[in-house]
């Protein structure tokens, strides 16, 4: 065929599924590289321009993309191979085109080495990153393809590398856009050259028994499309052999040879609805004895890429395993072609706005939630893949980071001590600032320096990934303690001095431990050490402390003053003469003597109540807590370490409703006690929190009855009637 037949055929081709596609610019195009190209010659001895001609074909005939597909495949190696700039295509044809020629060769100039599994993940995943257009990837598949295609005639070398990346990169690649076809094609070619003995074997062995399995084909198609036609089901069945990559796995994968390997062949039945998809499987299980286990319903559950089929193995009449594919027309599109399937639907429906360009691809990530989509979706993010840079290390590595990344985030990438030894980075051969941003597919070198002083601290606000802060911050925490402690301690001096508060008051062995508690570190200098490396903030610290500061601080003054009106009342106590109750204001009904405005509480291991004789003690922090002086509490009240800390107070005339207080009552056991109980406390009117019994071994019952009493003379009143209920043995007030 002359070049000018494989260009009619070209146009024909696009014609077939797009008539209106733009031919005067697509023929333009194919002009222009004919020119740009002109006296270079292929491995083959072809004129160069065989290559772009044949991409263009792939992208039309398997793909069926639109125009400026065409256009930029048959321009895809100008801007890489000839004097061509991104700006002349620009110009001649579009930005849109010139971008996607720049974006192939970007993809061509990527050097490939054999990595890990988790290395290829991440090329591909770049690959895919740095095709801000999903033409362009398939673009670039469709080169690759033809490159593979014409495989032969390149040096035993470079058939394996290029067969290889092929196998590692684009095949995957290709099935993750849901390209079957393309990607069979790719793998088959690849296994050619990577094992030539391998493949020469399973094709040679299919070759022997050809006429075997094809009159065996022949038979079943011809049982299936009888019946079929029979119950007026639309459809279309054939047969095709496995392809020999997809054997060669299994027979490599499960140690067995070409007899062995089960299902050997493949029918595909596509027909017009999914619920012919169901009647055809019925039928197919009532010709043939299904073979169990092997039925997959992919129409219910998609594949993570889309595809969608159902999926049965049977015996065929021959003693031929072969697996049937059962799918509708789209589903067999999607199938075959792809995300270019899913192109070509968009393209139909509405025109080729960059918005909602890859509408498509959002849909098909939303339908793929859950399952192994994990896979689909870490893979064809496409734009999504703009929160992710990736970049190579000098021996070709890839390293994934967060988009805007700099060159303190791929060093801390690599290690955590060629982070901490970096002394200045290169990133494709130029020596750049620690906070150049990177971008898909630079190079970047770290320079390190045994005598790096190690990370600054500005580093924590340059660097993108948590990886490379939380080692930064690590290296400040071990290697700076005494700094961090120092600098840490300084920060939080001044932030509390700035809210008015003091350090003698943090320092507090009281309160220490409760201000440590707050902040969560077992020690002020592990605080400041974390402030220090920037673990804490200051203002964190101090704000978590400054309620019970402020607190302290008040209770402090009233407890001062609280100290002096005791002190003063023990002067008076020695003359002897009864205190003149110069205080009538009260809180809760208690006077502290000599004190306006304290905090009082009530203690709980007596509760005292109105009538009763009382006593204060000083807290410290929390007021002036009373107690009764009969409580074993006050008894402390001669112990020399608490002296100057007891305090008279006395009740006032305004005392409140009601105090709560408690009684236990022991009885002996017997039926209708708690009600007896109850009456007495309902004719007394007496305010019932709770009531709680507890039987001992001996047949007695103490009932702890927790009540609000407005005095002494109320709640002995009701003890008198508690006493008077048939066995009740005592009423006490407990203390203690
Ligand atoms: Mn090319």
């Amino acid at each position: 065929m002359t070049i000018q037949e494989q260009y009619e055929l070209l146009e024909k081709t696009i014609r077939g599924y797009n008539p209106s596609a733009d031919f005067d610019q697509i023929r333009a195009a194919f002009d222009y590289a004919d020119k740009c190209h002109e006296g270079q010659k292929r491995k083959s001895g072809e004129p160069y321009i065989i290559h772009p001609l044949a991409v263009a074909q792939i992208v039309a005939e398997e793909l069926k993309l639109d125009s400026e597909s065409i256009e930029a495949a048959l321009l895809h190696d100008v801007i890489e191979d000839t004097a061509a700039t991104h700006e002349d295509v620009a110009k001649l044809f579009s930005p849109t085109i010139a971008d996607l020629v720049e974006g192939v060769s970007k993809l061509t100039r990527i050097q490939y080495a054999t990595k890990e599994d988790e290395q290829m993940e991440n090329l591909r995943k770049m690959l895919i990153a740095m095709s801000k257009d999903i033409r362009v990837i398939l673009i670039k598949i469709s080169d690759r393809l033809h490159n593979m295609r014409t495989m032969e005639y390149q040096s035993p070398p470079k058939q394996k590398q290029k067969s290889l990346e092929t196998m590692e990169i684009y095949a995957p690649i290709a099935h993750r856009l849901g390209m079957q076809r393309i990607k069979w094609e790719l793998e088959d070619l690849s296994l050619k050259y990577l094992d030539p003995v391998g493949y020469e074997e399973i094709v040679s062995k299919l070759d022997a028994k050809k006429p075997e399995y094809e009159a065996f084909m022949r038979r079943t198609q011809i049982q299936i499309d009888d019946r079929l036609n029979e119950l007026g089901i639309q459809h279309i069945a054939y047969g095709r052999m496995k392809h020999p990559y997809s054997i060669y796995r299994k027979m490599f994968n499960q140690n067995k040879s070409l007899d062995e390997i089960f299902d050997l062949f493949a029918f595909r039945v596509i027909v017009e609805n999914v619920g012919d998809c169901y009647n055809v499987l019925g039928v197919i299980h009532d010709i043939y004895k299904p073979i169990l286990g092997r039925f997959k319903d992919y129409i219910g559950t998609p594949k993570p890429n889309g595809y969608q089929s159902l999926h049965t193995t049977v015996m065929g009449t021959d003693g031929y395993p072969f697996e049937v594919q059962i799918r509708t027309r789209e589903m067999h599109e999607i199938a075959e072609y792809g995300v270019a399937a899913h192109w070509k639907y968009k393209q139909n429906g509405q025109g080729a706005g960059t918005e909602g360009r890859y509408e498509w691809v959002r849909r098909l990530l939303e339908n793929q939630e859950g399952a192994d989509a994990e896979d689909y979706i870490h893979s064809l993010k496409v734009d999504m893949f703009s929160d992710e840079v990736f970049v190579f290390t000098p021996n070709g590595d890839v390293q994934n980071l967060p988009a805007g990344a700099c060159p303190i985030d791929f060093a801390y990438a690599i290690h955590s001590a060629v982070g901490n030894h970096m002394v200045g980075a290169k990133v494709n051969g130029r020596i750049v600032t620690f906070d150049h941003v990177l971008k898909n597919g630079d190079i970047v070198e770290i320079m390190t320096s045994k005598a790096a002083k190690g990370p600054s601290r500005d580093w924590m606000k340059m660097a993108k990934s948590s990886e490379a802060r939380s080692k930064i911050r690590q290296w400040f925490k071990k290697e700076k303690k005494e700094e961090n402690i120092i600098n840490g301690r300084s920060a939080f001096e001044a932030e509390l001095k700035h809210c008015g508060l003091s350090m003698k008051d943090v320092t507090d062995p009281e309160m220490l431990p409760t201000l440590l508690k707050k902040v969560s570190y077992p020690s002020l200098e592990d605080m400041y050490a974390a402030i220090g490396y920037g673990g804490f903030t200051a203002q964190k610290a101090v704000s978590r402390m400054q309620g019970e500061l402020q607190r302290i601080a008040k209770q402090r003054q009233i407890e001062q003053q609280a100290l002096e009106a005791a002190a003063e009342q023990s002067a008076k106590h020695d003359e002897t003469v009864p205190p003149a109750p110069k205080r009538v204001k009260s809180e809760q009904g208690i006077i502290v003597e000599g004190l306006d405005n304290c905090l009082v509480k009530f203690s709980k291991c007596c509760t005292p109540v109105p009538g009763d004789s009382i006593v204060g003690f000083i807290t410290r922090g929390y007021g002036v807590s009373v107690h009764r002086v009969d409580c074993p509490n006050a008894a402390k009240r001669n112990d020399p370490d608490q002296a100057g800390r007891w305090i008279k107070v006395s009740w006032g005339s305004d005392t409140n409703e009601s105090y709560p207080t408690i009684l236990e009552v022991i009885c002996k056991d017997r039926a209708n006690l708690l009600l007896d109980i109850s009456a007495a406390l309902s004719t007394t009117n007496t305010y019932v929190l709770g009531i709680n019994t507890r039987s001992t071994e001996d047949g007695y019952v103490i009932c702890r009855i927790e009540i609000r009493i407005r005095d002494e003379a109320q709640l002995r009143t009701l003890m008198n009637k508690l006493n008077q209920i048939s066995g009740v043995l005592g009423v006490t007030r407990p203390a203690g």
